[in-house]
């Protein structure tokens, strides 16, 4: 009998899902998928889409991809399936410890280049791209394509849900 996704929060079982470590979780999910063919149909069509070669003909050669992947560019999870030029924005070249302060402040300390130090001091952090700091413009300063890991190609195909 399924159960509504509310029930199944409230549930030790949610709570286990939540505690786990993504590592175990996905797991589980492999081995449920395994299992299971409805788990395997359903999971299929929520993480896999299908890439369709450039003009949408009968009988174009279509291409299973996984569905999410973590852009290289901007360090966020997204959906290939809706993934456009304007869906990314990063800074195309790294940020740099430039502000005087940083140096002042820090004259003893070793290292200024901290995740620390840019919490505490992100003003003083700029990017090679554009005048841009950490605290003014942290985001990025040029719009793109989510960018996959070991790809350097961009998405011409168009990729869709199952
Ligand atoms: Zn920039
Ligand atoms: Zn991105």
């Amino acid at each position: 009998m399924p159960i509504s996704e509310e029930t199944l929060q409230a549930s030790v079982l949610g709570r286990a899902i939540d505690e786990a470590s993504n590592e175990t979780v996905r797991a589980v999910l492999k081995s449920t998928c395994a299992k299971s063919d409805e788990a395997h149909k359903e999971a299929e069509s929520r993480l896999v889409a299908v890439i369709t070669d450039a003009k949408d003909e009968p009988g174009a050669a279509k291409t299973p991809v996984p569905r999410y992947a973590v852009c290289v560019n901007c360090e966020k999870e997204f959906d290939v399936t809706t993934n456009t030029k304007k869906s990314c924005r990063y800074h195309p070249r790294k940020c740099e410890p430039t502000g005087e302060e940083l140096w002042d402040d820090n004259y003893d300390e070793f290292e200024v280049d901290t995740e620390e130090m840019r919490q505490d001091f992100p003003h003083c952090f700029t990017f090679g791209c554009c005048d841009g700091n950490l605290e003014d413009n942290p985001e990025g300063c040029v719009n793109d394509f989510h960018e996959e890991p070991h790809s350097n190609e961009k998405p011409a195909k168009r990729a869709r849900a199952c």
